[in-house]
């Protein structure tokens, strides 16, 4: 697997300190709060399963899964649920978990969704962002690291399913997509 790795973005060791910034900073502004945190799968297992060991507060952890509706190539900004929440959010404190932020057209929908069941706030934290790639107008409060337009696997992150497994985030060989 290692083999198909063109060049590494963030290591192992990138990862866990972009995780612990990342922690402290969530703890700090939701000290004495209990937010959900709601990982979208299944890209941000791997970093949600890291990132709430750094957040030393109490929190609540549930799921979503989405899948983007496609109208041609592009996405048409509409989400289909495959997966709800299995907690209420009306009236709490909503962290979304995100792998990466790329032109936003599927948080923006899914904020959408939340903001309509009433949650008293929502926000966003995705260890990689695109800010080149965005077409809807959302950003994160908390991000790990803003990357280029590149395509990128691993830690979660898949090719055709493949290599969400890999510990660190990279990109693939050009002979891969062949
Ligand atoms: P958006 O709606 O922001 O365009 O889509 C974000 C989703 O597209 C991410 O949650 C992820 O599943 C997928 N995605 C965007 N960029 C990449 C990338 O570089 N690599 C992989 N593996 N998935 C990506
Ligand atoms: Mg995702
Ligand atoms: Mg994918």
């Amino acid at each position: 697997m290692n083999d198909s790795i063109k060049s590494v973005v963030l290591s192992e060791e990138q990862i866990q300190e972009r995780c612990k910034t990342l922690g402290k900073q969530i703890t700090e502004d939701y000290n004495g709060k209990t937010p959900i945190c709601v990982g979208i799968l299944k890209g941000s297992i791997m970093f949600m399963a890291d990132l709430v060991k750094y957040i030393d507060t109490h929190i609540e952890l549930d799921f979503m899964d989405v899948s983007s509706y496609h109208g041609g190539t592009e996405s048409t900004g509409e989400v289909k649920i495959l997966k709800d929440l299995s907690t209420s959010v009306e009236n709490r404190d909503v962290i979304i978990i995100e792998d990466i932020l790329e032109t936003g057209t599927t948080l923006n929908s899914i904020v959408d969704l939340l903001k309509y069941r009433n949650v008293k706030s929502i926000e966003i934290v995705t260890l990689l962002d695109k800010p080149m790639k965005r077409k809807v107008a959302i950003e994160a409060k908390y991000v790990g690291e803003k990357i280029p337009d590149e395509f990128v696997v691993g830690y979660g992150l898949d090719f055709a399913e493949k290599y969400r497994n890999l510990p660190y985030i990279g990109t693939l060989k050009p002979e891969i997509y062949q």
